[in-house]
């Protein structure tokens, strides 16, 4: 294995663990390192970075911080933080331009006992404050042990709110099935690389296998007849997409991109400023500490900025 991926393999690892957490939670949300990736941690924060984007030509997906709840009461928080965000943004005059992304474990998910049941109710809560908003909802996904649960959530969502979003990762060796039984009318469907440490049996692990199912994904859901969401920021992938709109016969609004906050802000631009949809995932909230390390992994050269903040906390 290669340096790099040792060390990718190793930040994702850490990124559950509670020891590191300790230490690095400590770190306000407004030191450099957190605040290039996350906003900030109030309701009123999402909906000010909501609407600088909006003022920029952008869209927005917001994301309420928090994964593998193991409490009732904290996935009934994370639930009220997303009513709470939706009227807020709607009150703005900001929807439906901004959306919310959901982590099914942060709503219950992974409550032991019935937590799918939990997660459907409490994601329906979400969805139904969205619809009212005049907004959408979009369940990020998550390690691969949760697919066929959130795949099945997915589907009881969409018979009331059928424009309920998916994610699929081409890093998964099952997407390209995914992809077909999603490419249908009306499917808002994600495609993203994928952000978790996962084996071999499920997963491919070179990063040009990755890129190249990544590919295969992004062409089945061009053809087809749902809503593709094009997540990357790799300019290869980037570039493919409009090239495959065009040969599918898609326009600027039959698709989107969409990017992390803080991550290619000037590609986001450009290619808002060419007439294309493009979404911005907004996480915020006091719970950054798993999505940061997620994105350290992604870029090893961040690392040592990370450290130089933590020790300079000291
Ligand atoms: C909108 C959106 C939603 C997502 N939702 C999910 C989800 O639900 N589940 C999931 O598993 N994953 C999700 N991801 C993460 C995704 O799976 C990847 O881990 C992440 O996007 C990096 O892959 P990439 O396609 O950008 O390609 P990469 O090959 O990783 O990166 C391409 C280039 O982008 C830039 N870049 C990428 N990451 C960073 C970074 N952290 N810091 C600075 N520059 C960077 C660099 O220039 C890099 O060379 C999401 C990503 C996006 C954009």
């Amino acid at each position: 294995m290669e340096g790099n991926e040792v060390l990718r393999r190793s930040l994702l690892a850490l990124s559950r663990s509670e020891r590191l957490k300790r230490t690095v939670a400590t770190l306000p949300v407004s030191s450099s390192v957190v605040a290039r990736y996350v906003p900030g941690e109030a309701t009123e924060d999402a909906v000010r970075a909501a609407s600088e984007l909006v003022s920029q030509g952008l869209t927005a997906s917001l994301d309420y911080l928090g994964e593998d709840t193991l409490d009732r009461t904290q996935a009934d928080a994370a639930v009220d933080a997303y009513v709470d965000v939706l009227k807020a943004l709607a009150a703005a005059g900001l929807t439906p331009q901004a959306e919310v992304s959901v982590k099914l474990s942060a709503v219950g998910q992974a409550l032991p006992g019935d937590g799918d049941r939990i997660a459907v109710d409490n994601a329906r809560r979400i969805c139904q404050a969205a619809a009212a908003a005049g907004t959408t909802v979009t369940l990020d996904m998550e390690d691969h042990t949760t697919t066929d649960s959130t795949l099945d959530i997915l589907g009881r969502l969409r018979q009331d709110f059928p424009d309920t979003g998916a994610v699929l990762q081409s890093y998964l060796r099952r997407t390209e099935g995914d992809c077909r039984d999603l490419a249908y009318p009306g499917s808002r469907v994600r495609l993203c690389k994928g952000a978790y440490n996962e084996p071999a049996s499920v997963a491919f692990q070179d990063k040009h296998e990755v890129d190249k199912a990544y590919v295969r994904g992004l062409r089945i859901l061009m053809e087809g007849k749902g809503y593709p969401m094009v997540a990357s920021h790799d300019p290869r992938l980037i570039a493919l997409a409009a090239r495959l709109a065009q040969d599918f016969g898609r326009a600027a609004g039959d698709f989107e991109y969409q990017m992390l906050y803080g991550i290619r802000p000037n590609e986001q631009q450009r290619l808002a400023d060419e007439g294309h949809t493009v979404r911005v995932y907004m996480p915020y909230g006091v719970e950054w500490y798993g999505y940061l390390m997620r994105r350290l992994a992604e870029r090893p050269a961040n690392v040592a900025f990370f450290v130089r903040s933590l020790l300079s906390k000291r």
